[in-house]
C-alpha cells in the first residue's frame, strides 16, 4: 500500500511566490482559488475511492475553515504543514514549536481527530535544520514526511535513508522518518515522487520507481498540491528557474495523478503506518 499527500497551501504561498515577493501579510489580498481545487482533488480521489494525507497550511486553516472541514468530512487525513509556509532555516526552534502548536490546535478543532504528522514547507528539514525533528518529537509527533534524500539547490540530505525510518535527531528525539520516493541511478538519488517532477519525468520512470519499491517491500510516498491541478491560475512574479517548477505541465497533473491511482493502490500515511514495517534507525547529527 502506497501513500498520497496534498501540501495544502494557495499557489501565493510557495517558496518561488515568496522569493518573487508575495509577502505573508499579504496572503489575503490575492485571489483565492483553493476551494476550487480541493473540490478537483477530492473528485478525483473519491472516483478512485483512495484516501490520502493533507498536510494543511495553519493559514488555510485560520482562513478557509470549511475546505478543511470538507477534506476531513471526505475521510482523509489532516496533517500539519505549519503556519506561514517558511522554511525551517527562517524559523528559531522556539518560533518552530509555536507554529506546530498553533496549526495543530486549528487542524484538531476542525477535524476532531489528533494531527499526529507533519511535514515542513519545501522539505526544509536538511543537516541544518536538523534541530526540528527534535521538537517534533517533544510535541509527540508521530511521524515527519520533511527530508528528500537527494541533492537539490534548496532542500535535501542525501545520504539520508530512502525508505520509512526511525529518525534520531541531533538531541535524541525519535520519529517516523517518511521520505518521497526516489529513483537510484547511475549512483544517485533523484526525485521522481511528485509535485514538478511528477508533471514533467516520463510517467514509465515514475512506475519504475513505484514497482522497485514494491520489490524492496516498501510504500512509496507520493506527493501533490492542489495549485498543480489549477492550470488557469495567475502567473505571479518569479525568476525564470522557479516559474518553470512551479508552471510545467500543470494541465497534465490530472491525467497523469488519475493515471497513477488506476495503476497502485493508494492510501494515508496512517494505513499505510499501520502495515509498515520500520526496521531502520538514521541519526541526524547537528
Ligand atoms: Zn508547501
Amino acid at each position: 500500500m502506497h501513500m498520497l499527500s496534498f501540501d495544502v497551501e494557495e499557489y501565493f504561498q510557495t517558496q518561488a511566490a515568496a522569493e518573487g515577493g508575495v509577502r505573508v501579510e499579504d496572503w489575503a489580498t490575492y485571489e483565492r482559488r483553493l476551494p476550487a481545487s480541493i473540490e478537483k482533488v477530492l473528485a478525483i480521489l473519491a472516483d478512485q475511492d483512495v484516501t490520502a494525507t493533507f498536510f494543511v497550511l495553519g493559514w488555510v486553516a485560520r482562513h478557509e475553515r470549511a475546505v478543511v472541514a470538507q477534506i476531513a468530512a471526505a475521510g482523509h487525513e489532516i496533517a500539519s504543514h505549519g503556519m506561514t509556509h517558511r522554511m525551517l532555516g527562517e524559523l528559531t526552534a522556539d518560533e518552530f514549536r509555536a507554529e506546530l502548536r498553533d496549526s495543530r490546535k486549528l487542524l484538531e478543532d476542525i477535524s476532531g481527530k489528533p494531527v499526529v504528522g507533519f511535514r515542513a514547507p519545501t522539505f526544509s528539514i536538511t543537516r541544518r535544520t536538523a534541530w526540528a525533528l527534535d521538537v517534533l518529537a517533544e510535541e509527540l509527533f508521530r511521524y515527519d514526511s520533511s527530508i528528500f534524500p537527494i541533492r537539490h539547490d534548496r532542500y535535501g540530505i542525501p545520504d539520508a535513508p530512502r525508505w520509512i525510518h526511525r529518525a534520531i535527531g541531533p538531541a535524541g528525539g525519535e520519529i517516523v522518518e517518511i521520505p518521497p520516493l526516489t529513483a537510484r541511478a547511475f549512483g544517485v538519488n533523484l526525485p521522481v515522487g511528485g509535485g514538478g517532477y511528477l508533471r514533467l519525468l516520463p510517467t514509465s520512470l515514475i512506475r519504475r520507481a513505484i514497482r522497485r519499491a514494491e520489490r524492496a517491500g516498501q510504500p512509496a510516498m507520493i506527493y501533490l498540491h492542489p495549485w498543480e491541478l489549477d492550470p488557469d491560475q495567475p502567473v505571479l512574479p518569479m525568476t525564470r528557474t522557479s516559474r518553470f517548477r512551479h508552471r510545467v505541465n500543470l494541465s497534465r497533473t490530472e491525467p497523469r495523478l488519475r493515471d497513477l491511482l488506476s495503476r497502485h493502490h493508494f492510501s494515508t500515511v496512517a494505513a499505510a503506518l499501520a502495515h509498515a514495517t520500520c526496521p531502520t534507525t538514521h541519526e541526524y547529527a547537528a
